[in-house]
């Protein structure tokens, strides 16, 4: 899932809106930034089937990024550093549900590859990569919810806070249908590398964020 975990970010400003949407991206997909580093370390593994269009990854060992118990404890260390900083339990827990998101929303696509807990642990997943179209509905639906729920509680502060919200939501879809259409990457260590270009709609969701202003809703 790519677009459906940033929905959940941008819809996450709506009950945390101290946040800004470049640590909200950064919660929502940690497992998947962190994930790339991992490989290039040989800490996490990945398979290539390139036979096998629906499933042409097979992840056969990341149970420090994607786990449900790693999840969680990722989720806390997020919500607990934040807190220690800001002091801010209700945004540090919307900042925890974020992290820990990432896994309930990879449980509905991935096929049972997902760990409940490192080691020797029964492996889930409902699968829904099985039928592209209904892929794409729900995360284009998350997607637009997100959205709709973070216009309610941001505004452009000057012209930039207008267009370069309109630009990273651009980029967000265009990086999601090209991930769909894009060649089999050559190797593991190849995605490790080619994956780290996420950390750009992080930085973009700072620098989104710091030309917006909150606003109370009615
Ligand atoms: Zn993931």
């Amino acid at each position: 899932m790519v677009l459906g975990h940033y929905g959940f970010g941008l819809g996450a400003k709506k009950f945390a809106p101290r946040l800004s949407l470049g640590t909200l991206f950064l919660a929502v997909q940690w497992a998947d930034l962190l994930w790339p580093v991992l490989l290039l370390l040989n800490v996490e593994h990945v398979e290539l089937r390139p036979g096998n269009p629906k499933f042409p990854l097979e992840f056969t060992d990341y149970p420090v990024t994607h786990s449900l118990l790693m999840g969680i404890v990722w989720g806390a260390v997020f919500g607990l550093v934040y807190w220690l900083f800001k002091k801010d339990v209700k945004s540090a827990l919307v900042l925890g549900i974020c992290v820990l998101s990432h896994w309930v929303l990879d449980l509905v696509v991935h096929r049972p590859d997902l760990p409940l807990f490192p080691g020797d642990s029964p492996k889930v997943g409902l699968g829904l990569w099985n039928w592209p179209l209904l892929t794409a509905l729900v995360e284009g639906t998350l997607f637009v919810i997100g959205l709709l729920l973070y216009l309610r509680v941001s505004k452009p502060r000057n012209t930039t806070g207008k267009w370069s919200f309109w630009l990273l939501m651009t980029l967000l879809v265009v990086n999601h249908v090209a991930g769909l259409f894009s060649p089999m990457p050559p190797s593991a260590h190849a995605i490790g590398w080619a994956a780290q270009y996420q950390w750009i709609f992080v930085i973009m969701g700072y620098w989104v964020d710091r030309n917006r202003i909150t606003v109370t809703v009615q």
